[in-house]
């Protein structure tokens, strides 16, 4: 299995950044993992000239028509770019996107050949209460379709209560977390499960890369903020490239 590390640069960028991007396929060109950076869609197209792999952010899940300032899989694919994001939490809470809408974008990504990131994750509260799991296992049961493969998903799990706010669960957390995913992925996608990749996402930074890339079903990282600086960005994928 390649290893997957992709930045999120959500709604963050104009073409005064696009050398944080240039510095990044610079320093990676022979990079032993896949980097992705998902950008903003103005600069999806200028991001592909850096050689780097480009990932939208979300998706519509129809190929085109009467939906104002909506972007299709199909036009983020014809940036250059090769990934897209769906499901993220900030999507889901900013949109009210739910698990339904998140499959038929799933799709459409497919449809395009583009390769699906799909979010999931709890709130906080649903973590204090125990309910982690339950949260997940029915995200994943609604969201997924059963045409998921490994080579055209990744699953990102992010705890809501960990994007941008400096918080992390504990190594062991994580590693139950995803033993739990993986667990449900086998299960319901048998050999293709085994490989699907499973990201963490959530507070990400080079000091904590290297002990998450250390878990067992760790298999990359879906990073926000620190994936605006190349200087920030590529000590992370250092670590990736240097984890078991
Ligand atoms: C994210 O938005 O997917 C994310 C993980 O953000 P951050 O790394 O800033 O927590």
């Amino acid at each position: 299995m390649r290893k997957l590390i992709a930045g999120n640069w959500k709604m963050n960028g104009t073409k005064a950044d696009l050398p944080q991007l240039h510095a990044l396929a610079e320093s990676h060109k022979d990079a032993t993992v896949d980097v992705v950076i998902s950008g903003p869609a103005t600069l999806l197209s200028r991001m592909a000239e850096t050689g780097l792999a480009i990932g939208g952010q979300d998706c519509h899940p129809s190929t085109s028509g009467a939906h104002t300032g909506d972007i299709s899989a199909d036009m983020i694919k014809d940036t250059g770019a090769d990934y897209v994001i769906v499901g993220h939490s900030e999507r889901r809470t900013d949109h009210t996107e739910d698990d339904a809408l998140i499959s038929s974008k799933t799709v459409a990504g497919w449809n395009a050949d583009l390769h699906v990131i799909l979010c999931i994750g709890e709130t906080e509260a649903q973590y204090r209460d125990g309910e982690t799991l339950n949260v997940l296992l029915a995200q994943m049961d609604h969201s997924i379709p059963n045409a998921a493969t490994a080579a055209n998903t990744t699953i990102a799990y992010e705890p809501i209560w960990a994007i941008g706010t400096g918080l992390t669960p504990t190594p062991q957390e994580i590693a139950d977390v995803h033993a739990a995913l993986r667990a449900y992925l086998v299960d319901r996608f048998g050999g293709e499960g085994a490989a699907m990749r499973l990201l963490y996402g959530g507070s990400v930074k080079a000091s904590n890369a290297a002990d998450i890339f250390a878990l067992d079903n760790v298999n990359g990282a879906l990073v926000g903020g620190a994936s605006l600086k190349a200087a920030d960005f590529s000590p992370i994928v250092t670590a990736l490239e240097q984890s078991a």
